[in-house]
Formats: C-alpha cells, sequence, structure tokens
C-alpha cells in the first residue's frame, strides 16, 4: 500500500476509511504507522498552565471561560522558577516536550510575553523541546516565539468550520486558521487538533481531519480530546463519546496524516488501560503526562509508567 503523504484527500475518501469494519480499519492504520514511526515508542508532552483561569473566551465546553461558573477560580501567573522547576520534574519522570499554555484570547506583547521567552529559552536548555499554547497569533509573534527556541505552537480547531459557531462565538474558523498559517510561515511546527463528544455529526469529525489533512505540512502534532464535561459550561450534559468513534477518528487520521504525532489527549482519564492499548493501536503515539491536564483530571504519571510497561511502549 502506498502510504506517501497525501494533500488532495476527499470528503468522500475519508468516509470510505472512517466506515470501513472496525479491525479492518484498524489493520490499516496500523500497518500505515508502522511504515511512518517506531511503533513502540510514544511521544510524552508536560503541559504546564501558566495562568490558569479568567479567559474571555466564550468556549462551550472550557472551566477556563470566565462568562462560567465552574469550579475554577483565575490564579495568578506562575513565575519562571516555579515553570522551570516544574519542567525539570517533567523531564525526570520522562517527558519529552513541555507545553507552556495560558487561558487567554491572543497573545499580548509586553513583560509577560518576554517572560514567556525567556521561559522558553531556559526549557529549552534543558534538553526538551517546548510547545506554547497562547491563543491567537501574528506572524510577527510565531516569529518571535520561534527565535526564542520554540519548536511546536498548539492552536486546536475544536471542530468542523460548520459546527464551530455552536461551540464558540467570540472567534470565527478562518481566525483559527490564520494562527495555524502564522504559525507555518515562522517555520514552527503546528499542533492542532479538536474534541469529540460536543455534539458534532460524523460528518463534523470527518471535515475536521479533512481541514488538517489537506493543511501542507499537515499539523506536526494532532491532539485528540473527548470532551470532559464541566459542571457549570452550557456542553455540561453533553454525551460521551463511544470508545469505538474516538478509535475510528483515530485510525482515520493515521491514515489521512500518516507522519503526524497523533495524541490522546483530553479524556484519557476515563479510558480503561485497554481502551487505551486500542487507541495506540489505531495510531495514537503521543499522551500528555501529569495528573492534571489544565483543570481535569489525567492518569497519574506512575499509571502512566505501568501502562508503557505492560504494552511495551517506550518514552522518545
Ligand atoms: S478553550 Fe482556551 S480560549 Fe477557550 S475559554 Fe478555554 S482557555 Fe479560553
Amino acid at each position: 500500500m502506498n502510504t506517501s503523504l497525501r494533500y488532495d484527500w476527499t470528503e468522500q475518501e475519508l468516509q470510505e476509511i472512517h466506515d470501513l469494519p472496525l479491525l479492518q480499519l484498524i489493520d490499516r492504520a496500523r500497518s500505515v504507522h508502522l511504515q511512518h514511526h517506531d511503533p513502540y515508542t510514544i511521544d510524552v508532552c508536560r503541559l504546564i498552565s501558566i495562568k490558569t483561569g479568567g479567559c474571555p473566551e466564550d468556549c462551550r465546553y472550557c472551566a477556563q471561560s470566565s462568562r462560567y461558573q465552574t469550579f475554577v477560580t483565575p490564579e495568578r501567573s506562575l513565575d519562571k522558577e516555579e515553570v522551570l522547576k516544574r519542567a525539570a520534574d517533567a523531564k525526570a519522570s520522562g517527558a519529552s516536550r513541555i507545553c507552556l499554555s495560558v487561558a487567554q484570547r491572543d497573545v499580548k506583547e509586553g513583560a509577560q510575553f518576554e517572560k514567556i521567552r525567556e521561559m522558553i529559552s531556559s526549557i529549552k536548555e534543558m534538553g526538551l523541546s517546548v510547545c506554547c499554547t497562547l491563543g491567537m497569533m501574528t506572524e510577527d509573534q510565531a516569529q518571535k516565539l520561534k527565535e526564542a527556541g520554540l519548536t511546536y505552537y498548539n492552536h486546536n480547531l475544536d471542530t468542523s468550520e460548520r459546527y464551530y459557531p455552536e461551540v464558540v462565538t467570540t472567534r470565527t474558523y478562518h481566525e483559527r486558521i490564520k494562527t495555524l498559517d502564522a504559525a507555518d510561515k515562522a517555520g514552527l511546527k503546528v499542533c492542532s487538533g479538536g474534541i469529540l463528544g460536543l455534539g458534532e455529526t460524523k460528518e463534523d469529525r470527518l471535515q475536521l481531519i479533512l481541514t488538517f489533512a489537506k493543511r501542507r505540512p499537515h499539523p506536526a502534532s494532532v491532539p485528540v480530546n473527548s470532551l470532559v464535561p464541566i459542571e457549570g459550561t452550557p456542553f455540561a450534559h453533553r454525551e460521551k463519546i463511544p470508545l469505538f468513534e474516538l478509535v475510528r477518528f483515530i485510525a482515520t487520521a493515521r491514515i489521512a496524516m500518516p507522519s503526524s504525532m497523533i495524541r490522546l489527549s483530553a479524556g484519557r482519564e476515563s479510558l480503561s488501560k485497554e481502551a487505551q492499548a486500542l487507541c495506540f493501536l489505531a495510531g495514537a503515539n503521543s499522551i500528555f503526562q501529569g495528573n492534571k491536564l489544565l483543570t481535569v483530571q489525567n492518569r497519574t504519571v506512575e499509571e502512566d509508567a505501568e501502562l508503557m510497561r505492560d504494552l511495551g511502549l517506550k518514552g522518545k
């Protein structure tokens, strides 16, 4: 099977792949995976939230939006020493990439931006790769982050363009894409994914994969989140995404974007070890490590070490 990179996928093709009998789909995804990745190695990332809560955006799933009454209260920003200490701890427990997050609409230049640039340089000096998720940014800001040593920029599209206004109204899909373009132009690797279980249809999920699969280059990293319902948000009572739908999404993304890292992200806490193993078989090859993922529970570092031991996986 020719599994070279393609950028001309159609929705029809992706739908046919997605709807294959499940085991056939997994076999196909696995064979693509084997040709493009070391199947026994996964990318282990640690998320450090520099500033949590108090975000002006209205993402209807998010505990950090100041528009909803959730359990999150805005916290003061972490200082550089604390961030570096957490990065060192993450390295000691096997992480290869640190993702620095700030809950905000867009990048604001000034003292905070300079502090973040310093953090990036210092973490890079520790031998770790650095990703940032700081909201929308311009090409010039992307360039400044790249100069500081940033490798990846995370900016999720969440869902299809069609369904996006049901999820967020304070910005447009087009604005999100512009930030991905800015990251590409600056030579940053793009990390961009979605959330399953927002009330979207299968077609919306395929559209999301299609949007990524038609980008040249494909996002280097594609986080796949399952909605973790947050009390107080408009999406507090959405139905949980069935496991096989999650596996189908991962496998289809793996086939459409053979060389990207597919990261099993939020929602992993509710997946059994066996369910996670199935996701790895379908093409996932990256996880977020750490007891908490922003505001939601994650698998503990010890549980992940045990899972990796059981499956014979090692961190990069
Ligand atoms: S998802 Fe990000 S941008 Fe949206 S409300 Fe939460 S922190 Fe703000």
